[in-house]
């Protein structure tokens, strides 16, 4: 069995630089599956704006249409701050041998030393980054030593190993970000384009980003 790709976010809302992303990142390593993961509460950000039933509709209309891809709702069942290391564990026990990739985009990962207990990250799941546009790999600091000491270019390393490499990979640069809709949004602009219609529906709909 492949590894299973895990992509955490506010998802607020999902939109197609999370989505291609996604895919790339499936395709190129063989990913069996990718779990997208909205979180309920993250404490290192504002609140979301949008309700948190709202962003599950959006990420649930929006993977509907890749069988490849499937929502984990465990952040948004479990009460308190939705820490990452807190889900990687839950994981990490209902698989106990199976490989796990953490996603991340580059801005995520460079904010990652603020994440708490982020150093045990890497014991619970390989890391793979995604250039995004506007960031530059670390060269100095403690995530340039963690991917001196675990970086590796081959995929195969993360079929190989449950845990404990990074990898770092180009992926299609697509330059929009959730605040980027959001802004649109209460200036009356039409999302389509950005975000899938399925999304598009609901963002309407429920007029979730109106002032
Ligand atoms: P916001 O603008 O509200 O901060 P966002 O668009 O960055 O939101 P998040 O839900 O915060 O989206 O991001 C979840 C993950 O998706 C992060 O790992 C982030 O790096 C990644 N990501 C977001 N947008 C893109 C994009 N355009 N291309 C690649 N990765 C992305």
């Amino acid at each position: 069995m492949g590894p299973i790709g895990i992509f955490g976010g506010t998802f607020d809302p999902i939109h197609y630089g999370h989505l291609r992303t996604a895919l790339e990142l499936l395709q190129r390593l063989s990913l069996a599956q990718v779990l997208f993961v909205p979180s309920a509460r993250q404490p290192l950000r504002d609140p979301s704006v949008a309700p948190m039933s709202t962003r599950l509709a959006m990420v649930r209309a929006a993977v509907r249409e890749e069988p490849r891809f499937a929502v984990d709702t465990r952040e948004l069942e479990r009460p308190g701050p939705s820490w990452t290391v807190d889900t990687l564990r839950s994981l990490r026990s209902d698989h106990e041998r199976r490989s796990l990739c953490l996603l991340l985009g580059m801005d995520a990962f460079l904010s990652l030393p603020r994440w708490r207990r982020w150093e045990e990250l890497s014991g619970l799941a390989n890391i793979v980054v995604a250039h995004r546009p506007g960031w530059q790999p670390p060269d100095q600091g403690p995530l340039a030593d963690l991917l001196g000491r675990c970086g590796t270019e081959s995929p195969t390393d993360l079929h190989r190993q449950p845990a404990g490499s990074v990898l770092v990979t180009p992926v299609t640069q697509i330059d929009v970000s959730a605040s980027q809709i959001r802004a649109a949004a209460v200036a009356g602009e039409d999302p389509r384009y950005l975000v899938p219609d399925s999304v598009r529906e609901i963002i309407l709909e429920t007029e979730c980003y109106a002032r």
